[in-house]
């Protein structure tokens, strides 16, 4: 969900946080799907012009993901298998492997992957779109109903009422707008 929300319009302006190889990188050191070191490893080993390829790949399969996962929401079982037979040809781009590793809640089991040249980077966020479609109820993913708002979100309010990416900033500026709404028809 977060690689979705890597280009949104807070105040209708496009902001694009993938938008070459280096800006890639960094985004996924801290989403925590490339370790830090890692991550500086990787500018130096695959250079500039490979990882704005593969950059520019993700965004190009960020827009796709997006479209497919809100036909899913909309028909959970409809025929995905091009999708699928797509998702698979990226999830096949890297090795995986399992490492055990204590983390601030114990020990765990965490997957990762051999990145042998800037390319299998995909393979990072591709597993996360499997994940969504595999473990997500198709409708608790939703699109930010603010308007301009590109965000989406996982809403895990008990009736499954939320609207809203933040109520702080969509759901505020929603009801200010439904106000001066309210305010001219009480004029006219
Ligand atoms: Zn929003």
């Amino acid at each position: 969900m977060d690689f979705l929300n890597t280009s949104f319009s807070p105040q209708g302006e496009p902001i694009e946080m993938i938008g070459e190889g280096q800006s890639f990188v960094a985004w996924l050191g801290s989403a925590g799907l490339l370790e830090a070191s890692a991550a500086s490893k990787l500018k130096r080993r695959f250079g500039a012009e490979a990882l704005d390829a593969v950059a520019t790949e993700a965004r190009k399969f960020r827009e796709w993901a997006g479209n497919w996962i809100a036909r899913w929401r909309d028909a959970p079982n409809g025929d995905y298998e091009a999708e699928l037979r797509r998702l698979n040809r990226l999830l096949e781009r890297a090795k995986g492997y399992r490492e055990a590793v204590v983390t601030k809640d114990g020990m765990q089991l965490i997957e990762r992957f051999h990145i042998d040249s800037a390319d299998e980077l995909i393979v990072l966020v591709a597993v996360q779109i499997a994940l969504l479609i595999a473990t997500e109820q198709p409708a608790l993913v939703k699109h930010c109903a603010g308007t301009g708002c590109t965000l989406w979100f996982l809403d895990r309010t008990k009736g499954h009422g939320r609207l809203f990416c933040s109520a702080a900033v969509c759901g505020n500026r929603a009801k200010v707008a439904a106000f001066r709404e309210r305010q001219r028809s009480n004029v006219d």
